[in-house]
This record gives C-alpha cells, sequence and structure tokens, in this order.
C-alpha cells in the first residue's frame, strides 16, 4: 500500500538529512518534491496545495527540539497535516435510532458493495452485538443477489430471501416488515450499482431513500481509480446526499491519492477500508495510522512526539532551577500566570514555592481576581523577549507599544512592572536563605495584585 509515496518521500526526508536547522531553500526544495510525490500519487491538487501550505510556515526557521534532527521534525510536521487532512479522528457508523436502522451501501458496479456489505455485517454483529440482516436490491446483473446469499450464508448472517422479478422498491418494503417481524437492529442494502453514474440509478436510490430513511448512505468507492474514485464520490454526495465512505482495495498498490483526497473534497468522513477479498478484510478508518503507513515513519513520529514532550518538561525545571537560584524572569512570572490558570488560582502556584504557607494564606484571603491574570499574561506576551529578559529597559515609548498590543492600560503595565519587581526581590532573599521578609513586603504585594 502507497509503496510508491512512501519510498519517494523516504528519499527526500533523507536527503534532507540530520541537520540542526533548515534554510528556507532547502525547505522549499523539499516542499517542491513533496508536490511532485503527492501529484504522482494522484492526490487532487487542491489538496496537495492546501498540504503544502500548511506544512511551510511550520517548517522555516523552526528550532529544532534537542535530540531530534530537521528531518525528523519534518516528518512529524508532514504527519500532523496529513492526519488532519485525513480527517483527524476515526468517526463511528451513526446506527442511534429506533430499530432497525438502515445503512444503504451505494457506488458504481465493482466497486466493491456486496462484498463490504458481507463485511459491515460481520463487524456490526462481532462488534457492536447488532443484529443483522443483509438484502440485495440489485437486480439488474444476474447472479448478484445470489452473490450476497452466499456470503451471507456461509458466514451465518441473516439474509432476506430472494423473490424471482421482485424489483427494489418491493423489495424494499419486504425487508422493512421482515426486519421488524424479526427483530433485526440493522439493515444493510446492497444496491445495485451501474457502469457509471446515470439518472435511473440515482433515482432509484432516491426513492429507496425515502423509504428507508437510513441511519447512513455510504458511498463504497475503489480506491485503484484514484481520482475517479473522488469524483464518483462528489456526484454522488449531489445526487443523493451520502454520510460517510468505505474506500475498497487499499491492500492493491493503489497510488494512495483516493484516500487523501476523499476527506478534503467531498467533506464526508470515510469510515472504513477494504484491504482484501476476505469477509474480514474491512478495517475501521483511523487517519493517524493511514498517515503513518505513507510515511512508514510511526517511529519517528513517536520519537519527536517524546521529545515534545520532554522539552515542556524540561522548561518547567529549568523555571523551577531558576526560582530556587533566586532568578526571577518574566518568563518565569508568565509560566506562573499559567500555571495559576491551570490550577485556578494563586494558591497552587504558591505552594509551589518553598516556605510560603503564611503569604499563601494571604493570598487566598485576598481572592485575586482571575481577570488579573489574562491582562497580566496578555501584558507579557506583548513583551520582545529582550524586554522579557531585561524588564528595567521598558520605557515609555516601549510600554505604549506593549498597551497597544495588548490591549491594557499602560497604568496596568506600570502596576505588572512594580509587581514583578517586587517578586524578583522577594525571591532573591528568599534564596538567601532569609525568608519571607515579615509582613510589609506581602502586603504590599498583595494590594498590588489586586
Ligand atoms: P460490487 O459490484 O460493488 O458489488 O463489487 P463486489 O463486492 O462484487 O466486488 C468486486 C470485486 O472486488 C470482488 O472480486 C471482490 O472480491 C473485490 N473486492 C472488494 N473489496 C476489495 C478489497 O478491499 N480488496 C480487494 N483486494 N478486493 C476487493
Ligand atoms: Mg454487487
Amino acid at each position: 500500500m502507497f509503496e510508491n509515496l512512501t519510498n519517494k518521500l523516504e528519499n527526500i526526508f533523507s536527503k534532507l538529512g540530520s541537520v540542526p536547522s533548515l534554510t528556507e531553500e532547502q525547505v522549499d526544495s523539499g516542499l517542491k518534491e513533496i508536490r511532485l510525490a503527492l501529484l504522482e500519487a494522484d492526490v487532487a491538487l487542491p489538496v496537495v496545495k492546501e498540504l503544502i501550505k500548511n506544512i511551510k510556515p511550520k517548517t522555516i526557521g523552526r528550532e529544532i527540539i534537542k535530540s531530534t534532527s530537521a528531518d525528523q521534525m519534518i516528518i512529524k510536521i508532514v504527519n500532523d497535516e496529513l492526519v488532519k487532512i485525513l480527517g483527524s479522528k476515526n468517526e463511528e457508523l451513526k446506527l442511534n435510532t429506533v430499530p432497525p436502522a438502515s445503512i444503504l451501501l451505494v457506488g458504481l458496479q465493482g466497486s466493491g458493495k456486496t462484498t463490504s456489505a458481507a463485511k459491515l455485517a460481520k463487524i456490526l454483529e462481532k462488534n457492536k452485538k447488532k443484529k443483522v440482516m443483509l438484502v440485495s436490491l440489485d437486480v439488474y446483473r444476474p447472479a448478484a443477489q445470489e452473490q450476497l446469499r452466499l456470503v451471507a450464508e456461509s458466514n451465518g448472517i441473516q439474509f432476506l430471501p430472494i423473490v424471482e422479478s421482485q424489483q427494489p422498491i418491493d423489495i424494499t418494503k419486504r425487508a422493512l416488515n421482515a426486519a421488524n417481524l424479526n427483530g433485526s437492529d440493522v439493515i444493510i442494502f446492497d444496491t445495485a450499482g451501474r457502469t457509471q453514474i446515470d439518472l435511473p440509478m440515482m433515482s432509484e436510490i432516491k426513492q429507496i431513500k425515502d423509504l428507508t430513511n437510513p441511519s447512513e448512505t455510504i458511498l463504497v468507492a475503489d480506491s485503484l481509480t484514484g481520482q475517479i474514485a473522488v469524483n464518483v464520490a462528489k456526484e454522488f454526495d449531489k445526487s443523493v446526499n451520502i454520510s460517510s465512505i468505505i474506500l475498497t482495495r487499499l491492500d492493491g498498490d493503489a497510488r494512495g491519492g483516493a484516500a487523501l483526497s476523499m476527506k478534503h473534497v467531498t467533506g464526508k468522513p470515510i469510515k472504513f477500508i477494504g484491504v482484501g477479498e476476505k469477509i474480514t478484510d474491512l478495517e475501521l478508518f483511523y487517519p493517524d495510522r493511514l498517515a503513518s503507513r505513507i510515511l512508514g515513519k510511526g517511529d519517528v513520529v513517536s520519537l519527536v512526539e517524546k521529545a515534545q514532550r520532554d522539552l515542556s518538561e524540561e522548561k518547567i525545571k529549568k523555571t523551577e532551577e531558576e526560582l530556587k537560584k533566586g532568578i526571577f524572569t518574566m518568563e518565569a512570572y508568565l509560566s506562573q500566570i499559567r500555571q495559576m490558570k491551570k490550577m485556578g488560582g494563586m494558591e497552587g502556584v504558591m505552594s509551589m514555592l518553598p516556605g510560603v504557607s503564611k503569604m499563601k494564606a494571604k493570598m487566598s484571603e485576598a481572592n485575586i481576581d482571575e481577570k488579573i491574570l489574562v491582562e497580566n499574561e496578555a501584558i507579557i506576551l506583548s513583551m520582545t523577549p529582550k524586554e522579557r529578559q531585561n524588564p528595567k529597559i521598558i520605557s515609555g515609548s516601549r510600554k505604549k507599544r506593549i498597551s497597544k498590543g495588548s490591549g491594557v492600560d499602560v497604568s496596568k503595565i506600570n502596576k505588572l512592572l512594580k509587581q514583578f519587581k517586587m517578586m524578583s526581590e522577594m525571591m532573591r532573599k528568599m534564596s538567601k536563605g532569609q525568608g519571607i521578609p515579615s509582613g510589609v513586603i506581602p502586603d504590599e504585594m498583595l494590594n498590588q495584585l489586586k
């Protein structure tokens, strides 16, 4: 599956090599090659454009996380964008209705409807403990009904008996009756396909939809046909409004384009993929798993995820170390404010600092307004890195700029700076083992915070 695309991407990534960071030129030429590889894999042009557009800004000038390399970072970025375009998460079948729920399988001839109907029945019986009845409405192709009867019977799935020369609408009515009588939870209708989209097929599907009010109208599409499958999906959706997609033959050496384009182009989720001819060869569709199959780089993706987690832990640790040494920066203050917001207030943060239980009590007495935390965060975010490192340089004109950026009054910026000064003074004293200066500073600080 996707072998060609996987190999091409592999080459591109290895050319990027294990460098510490990438220049814009390197990124550009890498993206150009990725773009080509995707187009050759038959991914629809708008989808390719969207992917490249989203990947680019995330790569240039990006700091490489320690213990990973540029190519690994890019693999992770491409992976995340692929997952997004594939639909992010697995979407379950919608069957929450008064039973029996109807599922209509629609699609062109040979796309895999009959096979998928049986596979789906098996999954619903096994995983969801549903009682399923299979119904064939394909009265046009000789032996089509017989085909479904055979798979149903050999797999112990209930099948609506064939009545010679009965037409689809009447079969549907008979099926609804039978399901009510025998207590089926789900009826799966295998509709008749055509070699190409035509009006009689669509109008027949519409009539059956009206009769059954289906919970799902699933388009079964053959991934081997690439862009054609995507266009077919669009057409079906326009005429009969599909709710989801089963993409078949992903076991073959499909170029993969259909899988990548389907969700983006039709807006409808792929819910299952067919990966073989056997009854068990239908899988729930998981975008992240498919992305990692395409990239062939699941290990790298988890490696980078781990590095990202380590990094944020490292940042917290560094701040803690600095605090112990009495170094208090705006960065540290910012991360405190964020933690305060997360932990629901001042108390949580103060409890992290050594020897401040006395002050903690006062803090909670003071009942500090959460709004101030939000404003203070906005103020610090509007500072440049230099200003955060050394707040002393924040002059009148800088204050005006910060005020504009944060939407917070200059008077409040002054307040924050004063408060910051006091806190850093306190940290410095505490680190020298002098403890909290008794009385005066905490009270003043509280007034500042109010
Ligand atoms: P229908 O005309 O839409 O009902 O298509 P069928 O269900 O009869 O399938 C046509 C052919 O495709 C059959 O030979 C199936 O065994 C085969 N087929 C269906 N789904 C898959 C799949 O996911 N992988 C492979 N390899 N073959 C499939
Ligand atoms: Mg069929």
